[in-house]
């Protein structure tokens, strides 16, 4: 069976020890999705120029947040690591100037979704950074290129936000503010329709694109796991809002 792609809202740090709706949403999945062999996670924490695949026998959980609560910092999240998987990704990513690193751990970015879609940590998992400076369709192509690892029992994971603008939560309302809700309704049918060409577009084509994504790199992460899945039209699988502005909108491709 062929995994279907995802990318995931990963919310806010607090979701390590707060699981709210997306925490169970994710639980939920992680039961229901067919056990890959390996996880090649694409993190919104992780920007490099060139791309850059993790080969760390035994990833560290890295804390890179300061000023949260000493709960955050106490969780390990102990999966395994992945080298074969990360050999494999350079082999497909072979013309990006695709670089392993042997030390990388799994930074939050991976480390709280995968906390909750699989909680034993008992599937080995790789990371692949993203490039913020390059834009959608690169990110698409990378994807492209790792299509195959879909056949091999691999989940491609995107993990990011589908809508990003830390300058502007409003924490402690549950009130949608209409500028974001108007960018994650544009993505949910943009992707749902299956326009590729719209979504690789987004930063002309989408009402309030630079209000949502200020920085692109939370976006990103979007477009690899839509790639390995040739652009097919997404499922969205999580909606929801934190601090007014936050979108935790979920997306599976293909599969
Ligand atoms: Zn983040």
């Amino acid at each position: 069976m062929t995994l279907p792609t995802l990318f995931i809202s990963h919310g806010s740090r607090m979701m390590a020890v707060e699981a709210g709706k997306t925490g169970d949403f994710l639980r939920k999945l992680g039961e229901e999705l067919p056990r890959p062999k390996a996880i090649l996670c694409v993190s919104a924490h992780w920007m490099t120029e060139a791309p850059v695949v993790a080969g760390t026998a035994k990833p560290e959980t890295i804390h890179d947040f300061y000023g949260f609560p000493e709960a955050l910092y106490r969780i390990r999240y102990p999966a395994p690591g992945a080298a074969d998987l990360a050999m494999r990704t350079q082999e497909l990513l072979q013309g990006t100037g695709c670089v392993i690193d042997p030390d990388y751990g799994l930074d939050h970015g991976a480390w709280v979704p995968l906390s909750y879609l699989y909680p034993k940590a008992d599937i080995p998992v790789a990371q692949l950074s993203v490039q913020p400076y390059r834009d959608a369709a690169w990110h698409f192509r990378l994807g492209e290129a790792l299509a195959p690892l879909r056949e091999e029992g691999v989940l491609i994971l995107g993990s990011g936000s589908s809508t990003h603008n830390l300058r502007e939560l409003h924490r402690g309302s549950d009130a949608v503010v209409p500028w974001a809700a108007a960018f994650d309704d544009w993505l949910g049918r943009t992707l749902e329709d299956g326009k590729t060409v719209e979504a690789l577009d987004w930063v002309e084509a989408a009402p309030q694109a630079l209000r949502a994504h200020p920085t692109p790199e939370h976006f990103l992460p979007l477009f690899v796991p839509l790639g390995a899945a040739h652009g097919a039209a997404g499922r969205r699988i999580n909606t929801g809002f934190s601090s007014g502005t936050l979108s935790l909108s979920a997306f599976a491709f293909g599969g």
